[in-house]
């Protein structure tokens, strides 16, 4: 299996090469040459293996259709170690429940740091440990977070040989928990910078220190956000496990609400529908930031500015640019490098935007590829929360009732096909928005009890490139 890059680069990589690296060299995304076909034989194999031997074989079938520069054994036993009953807390590790009638929730939420980036991250950190110690390199990983993706990536790589974590947050913005989640952890390869100021100066740090190529590359500067293949690969298991669990023939059908920022969630969604598995729809849910609402409405991508990026209640959907969705435009545009390139690099890197609106191909995107979408606001969450709880007995996050309350627009009316809504945190991480709209507080899984008092590893440091760098080196000895 090779990748190429969405912005036609002629050069050709394996998955352990991808696996390290960021963006390609022309400034594309990766994807697989094509995408392995799974057929009706293959599919009830799998779900035997589900039903006999779990997630992590499941996981391991479908990572070995990608993966062939790690042998099979290690590949298996990496599998293994990640989706243990341990780590994510329960044996089906991302189990399926009815809310009502055929509206499931499939949930993804109940790893380490109670999101779904943890299905992801938590491999992420062994394939980076294991292929580290096989080159016998070591990597910094540098990131900017607002919540949820610093925590699960310190969570992933804690204790890890071969890599330290240098997260950066903007000093006293985050919630309580979360905070409380990322600077409790007392192990040495974590550290934990508070920047005096918001998420943007973050993110410019980050660019400046990577931008910074002879310090990149002295101090093995990396990253792990949502653009890197192998964490949408790990995603792409859970819609197999989700359709197995909702499904008992091969001949039904099922579709998918996916509350989407970045679009990395629902992309796994779109390659294993690729793949194959017997997707009716993939629905796109975002809050009030609806750039990918108004694509798949309209056919226009526009990109937002800061200034009209508005901080919602929920707050890990709040983006202006959604950085995987040039995967899925590159499909769209028939895997046209070219094309996908001066949609990206020219319409939105100069214009903010471009429009699609008028070519034959943007038809495609619900006709072939199945996908629809829809929004949601304060209000729509709030109530959404509040009927869960009152009527049905479940209590949920804010994120995952932006896709429900999406979802209940595009069920089928028949009833027959299962809508499942993917769970992307656990409300305790939103307490405050919880509480207004149940006048109560959320549950708390008992292993949180009493986290925010437990000590704190955080050093706060002005919004500097100069002084996050000179912190780096300082400790990569
Ligand atoms: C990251 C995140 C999302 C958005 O996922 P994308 O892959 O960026 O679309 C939604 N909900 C929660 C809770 C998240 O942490």
């Amino acid at each position: 299996m090779l990748y190429l890059s969405t912005r036609g680069h002629a050069d050709r990589k394996r998955f352990c090469d991808i696996l390290l690296e960021g963006l390609a060299p022309d400034g594309g995304l990766y994807l697989p040459e094509q995408y392995p076909r799974i057929d009706d034989a293959r599919l009830t194999q799998l779900r035997e293996t589900l039903a006999t031997k779990g997630y992590a074989a499941l996981a391991f079938e479908i990572l070995s259709l990608y993966i062939d520069d790690i042998p099979a054994d290690d590949l298996r036993a990496l599998c293994a170690k990640t989706y243990t009953q341990e780590v994510f807390g329960t044996a089906a590790i991302a189990p399926v429940r009815q809310l009502e009638g055929n509206l499931l929730i499939e949930a993804l939420s109940n790893g380490p740091t109670l999101a779904f980036k943890d299905m992801a991250m938590q491999l992420l950190g062994n394939l980076f440990e294991y292929e580290l110690a096989r080159r016998s390199e070591e990597l910094n990983i540098l990131g900017a977070t607002s919540g949820d993706t610093g925590s699960a990536a310190e969570y992933a790589m804690r204790g890890k040989k071969g890599v330290r974590v240098f997260m950066t947050s903007p000093d006293g913005r985050m919630s309580p928990f979360q905070q409380a989640q990322m600077f409790s952890l007392q192990d040495e390869n974590i550290h934990n910078i508070a920047i005096e100021g918001v998420f943007d100066d973050c993110q410019d740090i980050v660019k400046a220190v990577s931008n910074d190529h002879a310090f990149k590359a002295r101090y093995k500067i990396g990253t792990v956000n949502s653009i890197n293949w192998a964490r949408l690969l790990a995603q792409v298991v859970y819609y197999f496990a989700g359709y197995l669990q909702a499904t008992t023939t091969n001949a039904e059908k099922v579709s998918f609400t996916v509350p989407s920022g970045n679009f990395g969630n629902i992309c796994a969604g779109h390659v294993a529908r690729q793949m194959g598995l017997p997707i009716a729809k993939l629905v796109v849910a975002t809050n009030e930031n609806d750039v990918l609402d108004e694509f798949f409405r309209t056919g226009v991508y526009q990109v937002r500015g800061a200034a009209h990026t508005y901080e919602t209640s929920s707050p890990s959907m709040d983006i202006s640019k959604a950085s995987n969705f040039e995967r899925f435009v590159f499909d769209l545009v028939g895997r046209d490098g070219a094309r996908t390139k001066a949609l990206f690099a020219e319409g939105v890197a100069r214009e903010g935007r471009f429009d699609l609106s008028q070519d034959p191909a943007f038809k495609k995107a619900a006709a072939q590829y199945g996908f629809v979408s829809g929004t949601s606001c304060h209000a729509d969450r709030l109530a959404t929360i509040k009927d869960c709880y009152q009527r049905l007995g479940q209590m949920i996050d804010t994120h995952t009732a932006d896709g429900v309350k999406v979802a209940r627009e595009h069920l089928d009316p028949s009833g027959a096909e299962p809508m499942l809504v993917l769970e992307t945190a656990l409300p305790i991480k939103f307490a405050a928005t919880i509480e207004e709209a149940l006048g109560r507080s959320p549950d708390r899984p008992a292993k949180f009890d009493g986290i925010e008092n437990l000590p704190k590893r955080v050093v706060v440091m002005a919004a500097d490139a100069e002084k996050v760098k000179a912190f780096i080196a300082d400790h990569c000895q």
